[in-house]
């Protein structure tokens, strides 16, 4: 059964608003999705939701946008020169169009990606809102697989074996 400290295996749908909405990704096809349940490594929303369920419990639930990947924050958009863009003095014009997400840092150093939102002749519009931001998420799935995560697990925080790490 899904409680604290116990490595899941699932399969999900992931769409927009409802069951019926835009699939944004789905693991069906692919390799499960595992991870160790209530150490913070997913949506605290998504693993709440998966509480008590066992292996080939099906699941089917919403979370909103402020619990999922939060809501749009205009103070993200920011206008960028496009000097700092300069390569050995040229624009990529290939990499600078409208719709391109490029690999930013911020002050600290910690990677950001932003999308470009609008290009000017000095500055560009770059949004470093999270893709998906002010959107309601829905899940579909079922549990492939439910297990007690080994100490060694818990002290490394990750999965070891299939679907985890191999070291
Ligand atoms: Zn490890």
């Amino acid at each position: 059964m899904i409680k604290e400290n116990m490595v899941v295996s699932l399969n999900y749908r992931l769409t927009r608003d409802t069951a019926q909405g835009e699939l944004i990704e789905e693991t069906y096809g692919q390799q499960p999705l595992t991870f160790i349940y209530g150490i913070g490594m997913m949506i605290p929303k998504f693993e709440a939701e998966l509480t008590g369920l066992q292996q080939g419990s099906k699941f089917s639930f919403g979370v909103p946008a402020d619990e999922a990947y939060g809501v749009n924050d205009p103070s993200m958009i920011v206008d960028l020169p496009l000097e700092i863009f300069k390569r050995e003095g040229e624009l990529d014009k290939e990499m600078l169009q409208v719709g391109n997400v490029l690999p930013m840092q911020d002050n600290q150093g910690n990677r950001m990606d932003g999308m470009i939102t609008e290009m000017g002749d000095e500055n560009l519009k770059m949004d470093f809102n999270h893709p998906l931001a002010g959107q309601d998420l829905y899940f579909t799935g079922d549990i492939v697989s439910v297990r007690q995560a080994t100490q060694e697990e818990l002290d490394h925080g990750h999965v070891h074996g299939e679907g985890g790490h191999h070291h």
